[in-house]
């Protein structure tokens, strides 16, 4: 039986989309005007039918695509053409939140904000969170390993998932969907397919770990002038604030005042013309009291001169109006005439300097205009969105060379967040060793022999 004809024996008609049929559908959020082509868009509604469908790939050696809630910032479902596309979205089920092990088990085609949103009505906290939530699905941020806004609390995506159910490239289903924290019974083979980027095995079902829901929400922006002061401000606030600190966001003066000017929308809190801001956030019990605290720290960190001005949120108002600055990196890209962003991971110590250097040498290309630095520095983790005059692929190479090969040297990352995809497949070298990668590519082939799941994207095979 040819491949259209055996899917159609596992999925009916509306679920199963070809030809003429894939118009409307997208590969990403950005690209919807794109017209999406591939021998066939599958929309399975259970975890047996994903199975299914790759028996019938297997079978066939045909390659797949799995589409999450498509915004990724790699081309990692970018398409070839030939492939068959994969959507989980309609494997949407919030099946249960237990109150006592502090759990929710969800299928993979979740949107996240629909997660926050349920177990926020138990008063419990699902801590991820970042500015494409109202998209972005579970399935595809675990195989992302997502970061976003409270990593330095509760840890990146790694951290939050205790159950995992999986399909494999020739139709296996992996399923433990445990609520246990502690399971050191052998390999802990769930980590193989967190942020494996689509490319070793389908994220189906998973169990995520909750937190108590805080009561009370407290932030500050603050200047200063130097950046070993926002080195030594993160330990003060750290410190003071006692493990309630759940972001410490650093925003370099050009990123704050595209954010902070029209068209933008909001008002610059602080003036304009300081070396940096950072945005702190906590999340606490006691509204009143952290309120305090908060201020107590503001007030000893300008009396030390570790900062040089600072305005705490009063108000429900002023926590949406501060993080909006920082969340809105909209304000950056459509200034850019194109726009080329990164994602990079280098020691804390080293930020301050190094961003400096790059962002320098970047500007002395004649077709780079602006260069907006900002980002989770807490975790050694910086943004930046380049404006630049074209889309040509020697300028675009250029820019990559001056950011990313600083890297090896400072033991640094290409990728903190966002994953290689097809973008960063080449600059992969800069920070993990042939050794390891030789590793990634038995470890691929071990899994997916015919190379079937996301061909091309994060390793290139032989
Ligand atoms: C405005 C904006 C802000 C962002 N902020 C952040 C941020 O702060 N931190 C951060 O880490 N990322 C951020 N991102 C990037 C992106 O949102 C994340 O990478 C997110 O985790 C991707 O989820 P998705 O459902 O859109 O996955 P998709 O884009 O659909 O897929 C991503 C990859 O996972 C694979 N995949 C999808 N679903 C599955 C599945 N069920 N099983 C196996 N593989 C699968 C795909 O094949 C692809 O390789 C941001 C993106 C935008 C647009």
């Amino acid at each position: 039986v040819d491949l259209i004809s055996a899917l159609k024996l596992i999925l009916p008609e509306e679920r199963l989309l070809t030809g003429a049929d894939l118009a409307g559908n997208y590969y990403h959020i950005w690209r919807m005007n794109e017209p999406l082509i591939a021998k066939a868009l599958v929309l399975p509604k259970t975890t047996e039918e994903v199975s299914a469908i790759m028996k019938v790939c297997h079978e066939r050696q045909q390659a797949v695509i799995v589409f999450g809630g498509r915004t990724n910032l790699v081309s990692s479902t970018k398409p070839r053409g030939d492939e068959v596309l994969i959507s989980l979205e309609k494997m949407n089920a919030i099946s249960e939140v237990d109150l006592a092990s502090r759990t929710v088990t969800v299928g993979a085609g979740v949107i996240l904000e629909n997660i926050l949103e349920a177990v926020k009505e138990k008063e419990l906290l699902f801590p991820l969170n970042f500015g494409a939530r109202g998209s972005a699905q579970i399935g595809g941020i675990i195989a992302t390993n997502a970061g976003g806004l409270r990593v330095i609390r509760y840890g990146m995506t790694r951290n939050l998932i205790l159950g995992l159910e999986v399909v494999l490239a020739d139709g296996t289903i992996i399923s433990s969907l445990k609520k246990i924290i502690k399971d050191n019974s052998a390999y802990d083979l769930k980590q193989l397919f967190i942020g494996s980027e689509g490319t070793l095995g389908i994220i189906t079902k998973a169990v995520l770990r909750l937190y108590e829901a805080n009561r009370s929400r407290n932030s500050c922006l603050v200047a200063l002038n130097e950046y070993t002061k926002v080195v030594k401000f993160l330990k003060h606030m750290d410190k003071g604030l006692a493990g309630t600190m759940t972001g410490f966001e650093l925003m370099w003066p050009s990123f704050y005042a595209a954010a902070t000017t029209p068209p933008a929308e909001p008002k610059p809190p602080l003036p304009h013309g300081h070396n940096y801001y950072v945005l702190v956030e906590s999340l606490g019990n006691d509204q009143t009291n952290d309120q305090t605290v908060m201020l107590e720290l503001l007030e000893t960190a300008l009396h030390e001169k570790l900062i040089t001005d600072g305005v705490l949120a009063q108000s429900e108002s002023d926590l949406q109006w501060f993080w909006k600055i920082r969340e809105d990196v909209h304000s950056c890209v459509s200034r850019s005439t194109h726009d080329q962003h990164f994602d990079i991971s280098l020691p804390i110590a080293s930020i301050g300097g190094e961003l400096a250097k790059i962002r320098e040498n970047l500007l002395e290309l004649e077709d780079v205009n602006e260069v907006y630095v900002f980002g989770h520095v807490a975790d050694g983790n910086i943004h930046l969105i380049i404006d630049k005059a074209s889309e040509e692929l020697s300028l675009k190479n250029a820019i990559n060379d001056i950011v990313y090969h600083p890297l090896t040297a400072l033991g640094g990352s290409v990728s903190a967040e966002h994953g290689i995809g097809l973008d960063k497949k080449a600059y992969l070298p800069l920070c993990r060793t042939a050794a390891e990668i030789a590793l990634m590519k038995q470890i691929k082939i071990q899994l997916d022999p015919y190379n079937l799941l996301n061909p091309g994207k994060v390793l290139d095979l032989p």
